[in-house]
């Protein structure tokens, strides 16, 4: 089935969107054995992204392949020691704590971090993130932190039907990344889209999504 999905989804994606960029595919890897991630790789699969610190490192050495690594779930600053020279791409810096501890870590080991700094589009309260206007002031300080390189944006659409509310958020989103391009030349992802509302936010101008359900079936959350 996950071989199926794989090959389906890398064939039907397009693989641009309106803006002709290419649209990159990361696999949610939460919950899903090393097996089963395993067999995504094999079937295509060049990049997945974790949201628990422990799951990503209790599953860290048995991952085959050397996909690309992505950190997209709320990170606690006391677990950035786990993770720094391990993560390709951190898509969920939602808070300036956040970014300090990580520049400071990897400034220790001397790397360079990649973020995205995430933004709360539909200001919910169930999820982190900047909002719009706060956006500036956030990227101005992150950006200048030693050792963060800032890359882009990510967002979480709200969870509704409501396809109009989407298109008109994911579209924000865009424009707010755009904003950004214009000014800095490290800004190359806009993270937004999971198995729901992926086409309508490649649609809008995204060009990474983050799939889970639509590569591994339902979760089991027990
Ligand atoms: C779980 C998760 C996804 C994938 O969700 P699906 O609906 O299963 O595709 C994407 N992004 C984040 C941040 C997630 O936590």
């Amino acid at each position: 089935m996950i071989e199926n999905n794989v090959k389906n989804l890398l064939k039907n994606l397009t693989l641009t969107n309106p803006f002709g960029e290419r649209v990159t595919l990361v696999a949610a890897v939460k919950l899903q054995s090393p097996d089963d991630i395993n067999a995504a790789i094999a079937a295509g699969i060049t990049d997945i992204g974790d949201n628990h610190v422990q799951e990503f490192r209790d599953k860290f050495d048995e991952i085959r392949g050397e996909p690309k690594r992505h950190f997209i779930g709320r990170l606690q600053t006391n677990k950035v020691k786990y993770l720094v020279e391990k993560v390709d791409l951190y898509h969920s810096v939602d808070r300036l704590n956040l970014a300090q501890v990580l520049s400071e870590k990897s400034e220790k080991a001397e790397v360079i971090s990649n973020v995205l700094l995430q933004i709360n589009i539909g200001n919910e309260e169930s999820k982190g993130g900047f909002s719009l206007d706060e956006i500036d002031a956030a990227y101005a300080i992150i950006r200048a932190l030693p050792a963060i390189k800032v890359t882009g944006l990510m967002a979480m659409l709200p969870d509704t039907d409501d396809k109009k509310l989407l298109s008109s958020l994911a579209e924000k989103m865009r424009q707010k990344y755009d904003y950004f391009r214009e000014r800095d030349e490290n800004f190359t992802h806009l993270s937004m889209g999971m198995s729901g509302d992926y086409e309508l936010c490649i649609s809008a101008g995204s060009n990474m999504i983050r799939l889970g359900t639509a590569i591994f079936g339902n979760r089991n959350y027990k």
